[in-house]
């Protein structure tokens, strides 16, 4: 959440240690300098405009005694617009006092109108219910602001379709909920004034293609009712928020940009852990794949709470971010610095916090104390009492996963620690903004992992302050998210030709489809859905069902593992990790859907192998440069997860690899490849035994550096390399997108092509290694155990793109 109000409370203690100074005395610690870059991030003044004539004095009276004495411009700006009728996003950084701008027009118009409603979309249940105490604090008589999700009792929910006025909730209820009940929320929706888009960034990929019909579905009810509400949505800064929001909601939508709230200045500064001595905890090579075979990387992303950045599989080259980032936490704490420090897993963050403690600990007994974990599944009150204690001082250092990042007013520390680069430039600057209070000067550290795309930033500064934020990237017109949704609208009420041009590029073809499937009949007045049943759609859903992991001894549900990842993490004997406690894998029963687990903590670690197969079925666009080829287009890719590898947790050793009997999955998918031709890198000096080498190599680096284009994690991405592939009959490097249908990465990745083969060859030629490590072309999520891998073949392969590409 953002503070709504100019007048952020902040702590009453004094000023911590000038920046400078104290990034001088961290960066003195050990032997050599770890500081690869600092940037000055100017402070900023902010710019108040006066409340909107249009403002009712009962409004301006309850903001004031809530602290805002006035609003900033971009407030006043987009309210302004929005009050006009204008739909509206504004983009602007964190705690710029985004709700501001959408309570401001909401609010008035439902004290104007005694009938209008207003509908609020949040993300998350946490961050619709901060907004509903943010509401509901302003004590305004007749808006009876109330939440309705998935928690909400069932005797209070007909009370708030009747008598709520401002109704906060998320896609998914809207969803499942509120669009398939719209005959018992006619009223509301009749009387819909605005609908409120909270964190619209987060909905990219297949999720914010999703909820992209979600809103055409409630903008197609509305219009039934006769009511056309305006949209107000806020997003993280992030590029082109205008495009984005039109894609989203499929509405022309005006973007305020620019940031009047003030800041106080950053030293930002960028940071590469020390390269270990040779030897220390290093792996033998690794040499079981077959030659010759393609390598595949998948791409399913990791269980919620298994470690994604920290490779324990990997030889250890440089120091572990999250070393060197509890060491850094642990030295701000003891110089009295209020710091915040964000670790990308939960097992990270708890690491971090453990290790933190403990120096602290050993220097002044008791130090420790100061110091804690914060992550999302702690409960609420829980984390409000952290909250609380880090503003109040009590604590003085915390360790968070992003759940910081949304739904928490938590800013004016005197110090961010980021350990690994969090995927985006907008998330960056999200976590960074919550360093600096009240015009205070401020530091910020990126704590550089061994991977590419860590190691490619912290020696490349300008990617970082000289870029612009990422454009959000969503693809509505995804025929895996359209079919599945126009079969809700159909249920919902007849589809009609007016409805095709509603749902954009490809609402017709999906109709076609259904109309074929069996699943809609066309009779005069429009499409029917023919099934009693309604289509079971999950807008957070990837490939297949999730899986429940279960106790076997207690019958307990630890948690779920989506399907995509379940043959990878959850296979007979695999050590799967929750909440900080190891367990063994006994069962995995796919036709129910479960996986028994007992309570065990063995020496090793489970690393499962699978072979992975890709035909090319379309090409949708390609560039002919000669000895190159660069293509987008549709792809199937199957993969069999065959075997798995115990290797020991402290030494990375192999003690075996041993069979498994899982059946092969299919994903229709869209890819970006290149092919090159056998004597471009003869030419280039890449010998044919080394081309399956260079190419994997090569791939490994891409997927590294695609999210510097798109708002993507590596994990949403797979790759495929081969020396002679039987559709493309070339070398040639295929990344797919991982979900179903495409997300557009792929996409992005094509349209970006030469800017990002640059960056991926800039990344593995600047990399100090010898052969090749995580920071350059190594992948901790390699399918084939990163064999085999060349470091100065794939520069070769890398420059004839490049030299035949045109910018
Ligand atoms: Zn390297
Ligand atoms: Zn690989």
């Amino acid at each position: 959440m953002e503070s709504s109000s100019p007048a952020t409370v902040s702590a009453g203690h004094g000023p911590g240690p000038a920046p400078a100074d104290l990034l001088g005395r961290l960066r003195a610690r050990g032997a050599g300098d770890p500081v690869t870059h600092v940037e000055r991030v100017p402070a900023r003044a902010g710019v108040p405009a006066p409340w909107p004539s249009w403002a009712p004095e009962e409004l301006r009276a309850a903001f004031t005694r809530r602290g805002v004495v006035a609003p900033w411009q971009h407030q006043a700006q987009a309210a302004t617009l929005a009050y006009e009728g204008d739909h509206v996003v504004v983009a602007t950084g964190t705690a710029s006092g985004k709700s501001l701008a959408y309570q401001l027009p909401a609010l008035a118009t439902v004290l104007a109108d005694p009938r209008a409603t207003v509908l609020y979309l949040a993300p998350t249940k946490a961050l619709a219910a901060d907004q509903l105490r943010a509401v509901a604090a302003l004590e305004l008589e007749g808006v009876r602001p109330a939440c309705y999700d998935g928690d909400t009792p069932r005797a209070e929910r007909e009370w708030i379709r009747r008598h709520s006025r401002f109704v906060l909730t998320n896609p998914d209820m809207l969803h499942h909920g509120i669009l398939p009940g719209h005959a018992q929320w006619s009223g509301f929706l009749r009387r819909l004034a605005y609908v409120v888009i909270d964190e619209c960034h987060t909905y990219r990929g297949v999720f914010g293609s999703h909820v992209a019909h979600v809103l055409r579905r409630l903008r197609r009810q509305c219009a039934r009712f006769g009511a056309t509400p305006v949209f107000v949505l806020a997003s993280a800064t992030s590029g082109d928020p205008a495009t984005a929001a039109g894609r989203l909601t499929g509405l022309p939508v005006t973007a305020v940009t620019e940031d009047a709230s003030p800041r106080g200045g950053v030293t930002f500064a960028l940071w590469e852990p020390p390269l270990l001595p040779p030897d220390s905890g290093s792996a033998p090579p690794d040499s079981s794949s077959v030659p010759g075979q393609a390598a595949g990387d998948r791409s399913s992303a990791p269980a919620p709470g298994q470690a994604t950045g920290d490779h324990d599989d990997l030889r250890q080259v440089r120091r572990s971010a999250l070393r060197e980032t509890a060491d850094l936490l642990a030295d701000t704490v003891a110089e009295g610095v209020r710091t915040l420090a964000f670790v990308r897993s939960r097992k990270g963050a708890e690491v971090v916090a453990a290790n933190a403690r403990r120096s602290l600990d050993d220097a002044v007994p008791g130090l420790g104390d100061r110091v804690a974990a914060y992550r999302g599944g702690y409960l609420r009150e829980e984390r409000r009492e952290l909250e609380r204690a880090l503003l109040h001082g009590d604590l003085l250092g915390l360790a968070s996963t992003n759940a910081l990042e949304l739904g928490v007013d938590l800013v004016g520390l005197d110090a961010v620690l980021i350990c690994g680069y969090p995927g985006t430039r907008a998330s960056l600057w999200q976590q960074a903004g919550r360093a600096g209070r009240s015009g205070q000067e401020a530091l910020a550290v990126l704590v550089a992992r061994d991977d590419p795309l860590d190691t490619y930033l912290v020696h490349h500064p300008e990617a970082i302050f000289g870029a612009p934020v990422e454009a959000t990237v969503l693809d509505p017109a995804n025929r895996y998210v359209l079919a599945p949704q126009l079969a809700c609208a159909a249920v919902e009420a007849p589809l009609t030709p007016a409805d095709l041009v509603l749902f954009g590029d490809g609402a017709k073809e999906a109709v076609d489809e259904l109309v074929a499937a069996g699943a809609l009949r066309q009779r005069p007045t429009g499409w029917y859905w023919r099934h009693r049943e309604r289509p079971e759609v999950d807008l957070r859903g990837e490939g297949g069902a999730p899986v429940c992991v279960v106790e076997s001894a207690t019958g307990r549900l630890l948690g779920t593992v989506d399907g995509g990842s379940s043959h990878f993490l959850l296979h007979p004997g695999a050590v799967y990790l929750h909440q900080g406690v190891s367990y063994v894998v006994d069962e995995l029963d796919l036709a129910d859907g479960c996986a028994l687990v007992h309570v065990e903590e063995p020496d090793w670690s489970t690393h499962a192998r699978d072979v992975t197969d890709l035909s090319v079925v379309s090409v949708r666009s390609y560039v002919d440069a000669g000895p190159v080829g660069m293509f987008l287009g549709e792809v199937d890719v199957t993969s069999q997860v065959v075997s798995y590898q115990r290797r020991r947790i402290a030494t990375g050793e192999v003690i075996d690899t041993r069979p498994l009997d899982l059946p092969a999955r299919e994903l229709r998918t869209v890819a970006v490849w290149f092919t090159l031709s056998p004597q471009s890198l003869a030419l280039a000096g890449v010998q044919s035994a080394d081309v399956p080498g260079a190419l994997h190599a090569a791939e490994h680096a891409a997927i590294g550096l695609l999210p510097l284009m798109a708002t993507c994690d590596r994990w949403d991405i797979g790759g495929l390399s081969t020396a002679v592939h039987a559709d493309t009959e070339a070398p040639t490097v295929f990344v797919y997108d991982g979900h179903p249908g495409g997300a557009g990465f792929a996409e992005r990745a094509y349209g970006t092509a030469s800017a990002w083969l640059r960056a991926t060859r800039d990344a593995i030629a600047e990399c100090g290694c010898e052969t090749g490590c995580p920071s350059c072309v190594q992948s901790p999520k390699c399918g084939n155990g990163n064999n085999p891998l060349s470091k100065p073949d794939a520069i070769r392969v890398l420059d004839v793109v490049l030299a035949n590409l045109p910018e």
